[in-house]
């Protein structure tokens, strides 16, 4: 079967059975190559900056075609995971990232995902090395590969849902993420507003500034509305979050093809927010892309809203993480309804079990992601439910006021509760029956269980000159840093955490998983117009 014939069934149309996986090319390499050292690579062509000219022709490598690998074989029967990690069925099978809520403890994750873009810069090298000659192989820099050149839906709740919002719709690389989230934390949490019980404790305009400020910096537009730099020319840092609104705020006639268009695979983002409806807080999606459920969606999905709301930017990173006592919620028109939109995390601030329905609404009850990334913000004491800790002002110091105040609150839907995210992992755990093969979760197992969402302590550093520098945040960030490095390092599983294996040995096994399937997409792009587009798209040369 020609590989220009299969793509994605159209999300319009699911049919009983998933749709038949062409066979790929395989290329057997160690997979569990902690030790293995990097591979010389020679200079450009460079690619994955998007600016750069990003076609390159690839010298078809030599390959072995397996016709006997099935997707139950590749990943089902081996719990070593090198077998799921080293197969391909079908390149353009989803790539799915999930991103907890956790406050200023967001930047663990943004370091995991910083690993992730180091490992995969490695395995690319490697393929570089195995399939171009010295003289054509092109330059994989980690700190400037793009996580939306790998991952087709990036879904995050609160502050994930901020990070989600970086990589994905403004297709920033993590290395800049993490440089923001430290000024974001600051604008947050450098300046307290007030400590008085159930206030709101800080103001919401110095995060909406922030968040003009980084899209202003990296929206990425057309190419006929940039400037000779590359950037959005006049940008106020107001524009749309789906991908289909233009400038002056108008959808297209035809919404039915950007639904469509999911086949374009370009990199979605999307926010799980909270929103009160009737009576009851529900969790709510705002999307870049409009999703539609078909009446084939199976009945075991949860359906959320539809479509694609008509917010900005910034009103979506604020609707996403307007935690309860932090924030003031966001009230925004859509659908000619007036609503409020709250933290998601008070409804779930593990956003996989969302992704899981949307990828089975999208492509049927039958078919299995390629990967589903989930990455935590620490892993929570499982005898507290919510933030207690964490309540801001005095009566979080008070025992028994904290105990009626953290029930009050979750009987109302008003805190985050943390353990949700372990429950939504145990579900994923069993969806996919296991971690060794399409779903993963990293999250750091111990130090940061006791960290305040909005924790910013200060540290005091002597540089060069011997002079002491006051660092707002120092403390905190380093301490996320060292407990994250643990982790990262640790050299032993933990099977009650359901581990098959070391965190780093999940990372190399997701990142080699990545690159091959980037690299197969890549090789499908001559293969037709269509191919040539969908692997454009991806790129970001048809935004
Ligand atoms: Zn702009």
């Amino acid at each position: 079967m020609a590989l220009g014939t299969v793509g994605l069934r159209s999300p319009r149309m699911p049919t009983a059975d998933p749709p038949p996986s062409p066979k790929l090319p395989e290329i057997n390499l160690m997979s569990d190559s902690a030790t293995q050292t990097d591979v010389e690579v020679a200079t450009p062509p460079r690619i994955l900056s998007e600016s750069a000219s990003l076609d390159v022709d690839v010298a078809t490598p030599p390959c072995i075609l397996s016709d006997t690998t099935s997707l139950a074989s590749s990943q089902g029967d081996d719990h070593t995971g090198k077998s799921w990690a080293s197969v391909v069925n079908d390149p353009w099978h989803p790539l799915i990232l999930c991103l907890d809520g956790g406050g200023i403890r967001g930047y663990s994750s943004l370091l995991i995902l910083k690993k992730l873009m180091v490992e995969i810069a490695r395995w690319e090298r490697i393929f570089e090395a195995m399939e171009r000659p010295t003289s054509q192989r092109r330059t994989f820099d980690e700190n400037e590969l793009l996580p939306c050149h790998y991952f087709d839906f990036m879904y995050g709740t609160s502050t994930g849902g901020l990070i989600a919002t970086m990589l994905g719709r403004l297709r920033m690389n993590v290395n800049v993420c993490l440089d923001t989230y430290k000024i974001v934390g600051n604008e947050l949490f450098g300046k307290r507003r007030s400590s008085i019980p159930l206030a709101t404790k800080y103001d919401h305009v110095p995060l909406e500034k922030a968040v003009r400020k980084i899209i202003m910096e990296h929206c990425p537009i057309p190419s006929h509305r940039r400037d000779s730099d590359g950037k959005h020319i006049n940008c106020d840092g107001l524009d749309w979050h789906p991908w289909h609104i233009d400038d002056e705020g108008n959808e297209p006639d035809d919404l039915e093809q950007w639904h469509k268009d999911i086949d374009n695979r370009l990199c979605q983002s999307i926010c799980l927010t909270a929103t009160h409806n009737k009576r009851a807080t529900e969790a709510y999606l705002l999307r870049t892309y409009n999703h539609v459920y078909s009446v084939m969606t199976p009945e075991f999905v949860t359906e959320y809203n539809t479509g694609a709301e008509k917010l900005r930017i910034w009103q979506v990173t604020r609707a996403t993480s307007a935690a309860p006592f932090y924030f003031q919620s966001l009230i925004a028109d859509v659908a000619n309804e007036t609503k409020e939109f709250k933290d998601g995390g008070i409804r779930e601030n593990n956003p996989s079990g969302a992704a899981w329905s949307e990828f089975i609404s999208l492509y049927g009850a039958h078919v299995e992601p390629a990967l589903l990334l989930s990455v935590g913000t620490g892993r929570p004491n499982r005898e507290r439910d919510g933030f207690a800790e964490t309540w801001p002002g005095p009566v979080g110091h008070w025992a028994l006021m904290r105990k009626f105040a953290e029930t009050f609150a979750v009987v109302n839907h008003m805190l985050v509760k943390y353990t949700d995210g372990e429950l939504k992992h145990d579900m994923l755990v069993n969806q996919a029956q296991g971690m060794h093969g399409w779903y993963k979760r990293l999250n750091v197992d111990t130090g940061l269980e006791d960290m305040k969402l909005d924790s910013w302590e200060p540290s005091e550093e002597i540089d060069d000159k011997g002079t002491t520098r006051h660092v707002p945040g120092g403390k905190t960030l380093a301490t996320i840093k060292d407990v994250t490095e643990k982790y990262l390092n640790r050299t032993k599983e933990i099977r009650e955490l359901k581990e098959y294996a070391p965190p780093r040995t999940m990372i190399s096994q997701t990142a080699e998983k990545l690159v091959r399937h980037r690299r197969a997409r890549e090789k499908t792009k001559d293969l037709s117009d269509f191919d040539r587009r969908r692997w454009e798209s991806l790129l970001g040369q048809h935004l």
